[in-house]
């Protein structure tokens, strides 16, 4: 199969590269070996940064979120909360620190306002009273699935082909050029190897396994971050701790939970995400000094994920990106670094780049044509709306004349499973939540799991028992650390898994 580029990773960056590249024209595949977003894109703590977190300590990076949290309310609103955040010092904090953020803010275009502590705890009521400087910043949360799924959407709309469950697994390189790349597809439409005239490498922290199939290097330390789920919402505002970037100095509210995090240590490779017991207690004791209703909370689940890094570790590492062209051979650019919330920029300066090697002028659009609908688009019923604001322009294929709910936690309807299924994308239990949060509530799928599966039989030929297998030890990791409440269910669901369903002899 010819094409003009092929695009390695379906995070939001490759996405958002397929998207961009789509709009000028450009003939673009994007190939993913999961799941699209089933690497950091969908392993994150989901705040639209306003550029606050790095104003002192990584400026570049706070002026590039600055601005790109602005173009995403604009071009997204339907999976962005503008929840604004507010900065906070507790007593114990440096006291100077406040006053080299404000300057820093100002410097890097990072809106904010100092505001009083009576003023912050009356707007955020959670909040610990004993709050010593406030300020509010344009923060949001963002749904990074639903954001995906849109450019994918998008690009598709504009041309590209988006394939998921596809691996590349070689590339042969001719006199300085990649001539073809072979692909493994999980699926078996792609029967023939790839002839591109550029390759992408938007791999994520797996980007030096994906260069080195090419013979070149691409450098990225990789960190592990874990975060929390809790029960409903915990706060209405993201809450970030006023002082250098640490661990455990933010709270994001998300959906039906508030998401806490993160933590970060060296990752041993691209998929070392694994959350320990230390993490959820240190994580719990530190955010609750924030928001002191944490302490008792009873917490859903935890996930990690892995940071592809530029230079540095962990925290002292800078969140702005790189593009590099393989050392070895003339037609790969690979792309490592960044942040969720500066995924446009980045496709926009990657696209630039493919553009110029292709000779190709047309200029970017992602910044001006909007991703889905408006946020306020009005018209139609309640459930439109709420259909509107979890699938963007998809909501129109969703039936709201069959009300009946398959996921009672997240009031999931069989229709929006119907219409995920139809796209032909979700080949699994998991590629069915990441698109509808069918399972991730707080039962962890135990009500909607094997009625979701049924709909995927009827449509597919596919093992039901390894499919739900799979499911199963996928969600087994991040309620492995379960306690009080949330230990409970779990017992309810193994029981009801392993004695009613016979899941445990199947070992
Ligand atoms: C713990 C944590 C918290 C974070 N919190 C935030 C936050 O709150 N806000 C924010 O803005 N950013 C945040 N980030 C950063 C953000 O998640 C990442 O910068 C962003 O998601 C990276 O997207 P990506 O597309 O580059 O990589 P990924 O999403 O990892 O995508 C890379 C893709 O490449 C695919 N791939 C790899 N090898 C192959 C192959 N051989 N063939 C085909 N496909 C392949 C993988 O399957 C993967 O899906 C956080 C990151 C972490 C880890």
């Amino acid at each position: 199969m010819r094409k003009d580029v092929l695009i390695i990773g379906g995070g939001a960056t490759g996405a958002g590269i397929a998207r961009d590249l789509a709009l000028r024209g450009v003939d673009c595949l994007l190939l993913d070996m999961g799941d699209f977003c089933h690497g950091a894109s969908g392993g994150n703590h989901g705040l639209l940064h306003s550029g606050g977190r790095y104003v002192v300590k990584d400026p570049g990076s706070a002026a590039e979120c600055a601005v790109e949290n602005t173009v995403l309310k604009r071009i997204a609103p339907f999976c962005i909360e503008d929840t604004g955040g507010l900065f906070v010092s507790l007593p114990e904090d440096d006291p100077l620190f406040a006053d080299r953020f404000k300057d820093a803010c100002r410097s890097t275009g990072v809106p904010t306002e100092e505001i009083g502590a009576e003023e912050a705890t009356s707007s955020e009521p959670g909040l610990n009273p004993l709050a010593v400087r406030c300020f509010r910043v344009p923060d949001g949360s963002v749904d990074p699935f639903s954001l995906v799924q849109a450019n994918i959407c998008d690009a598709r709309e504009a041309g590209a082909l988006a394939l998921n469950h596809c691996a590349v697994t070689g590339m042969t390189v001719e006199d300085g050029r990649i001539v073809r790349v072979d692909v493994q597809d999980r699926r078996g439409r792609l029967s023939s190897p790839i002839v591109p005239e550029v390759v992408v490498n938007a791999s994520g922290a797996w980007v030096a396994d994906v260069a080195g199939l090419a013979a070149c290097t691409a450098r990225a330390g990789l960190d592990q971050g874990s975060m929390l789920v809790t029960y409903g919402r915990q706060c209405r505002h993201v809450i970030n701790r006023l002082r250098e970037p640490s661990n455990g100095d933010i709270a994001v509210p998300s959906h039906t939970s508030t998401v806490l995090g993160t933590t970060s240590r060296p990752a041993r490779s691209p998929d070392d995400s694994a959350v320990t017991r230390e993490d959820v207690d240190f994580l719990l004791r530190e955010t609750s000094a924030l928001l002191p209703s944490l302490r008792g909370c009873r917490i859903v689940r935890a996930y990690g994920g892995v940071r592809p890094l530029l230079g540095g570790n962990g925290r002292e590492a800078s969140r702005s990106f790189s593009i590099t062209r393989g050392d070895a051979v003339d037609n790969l650019v690979s792309v490592a670094g960044g942040k969720l919330t500066t995924y446009r920029l980045m496709a926009e300066k990657v696209s630039d780049t493919v553009c110029d090697m292709l000779g190709n002028s047309s200029g970017c659009r992602t910044h001006l044509e909007a991703l889905g609908p408006p946020a306020d688009v009005e018209g139609g019923s309640i459930a439109l709306a709420r259909l509107r604001r979890k699938y963007g322009r998809m909501a129109s294929s969703i039936s709201t004349s069959d009300t009946r709910v398959i996921c009672s936690c997240e009031q999931v309807l069989r229709s929006e499973v119907t219409a995920v299924l139809k796209t032909g994308d979700a080949l699994t239990l998991a590629d069915v939540m990441r698109r509808t949060r069918a399972g991730m509530g707080y039962c962890q799928g135990l009500d909607c799991t094997l009625s979701v599966l049924e709909l995927m039989m009827q449509g597919a030929k596919m093992d039901p028992l390894l499919a739900l297998r799979e499911f199963l030890r996928e969600r087994e990791h991040g309620i492995s650390q379960a306690s009080g409440d949330q230990l409970r269910q779990g017992l309810l669901r193994e029981h009801v898994l392993n004695g009613v369903y016979g899941m445990g002899e199947m070992e």
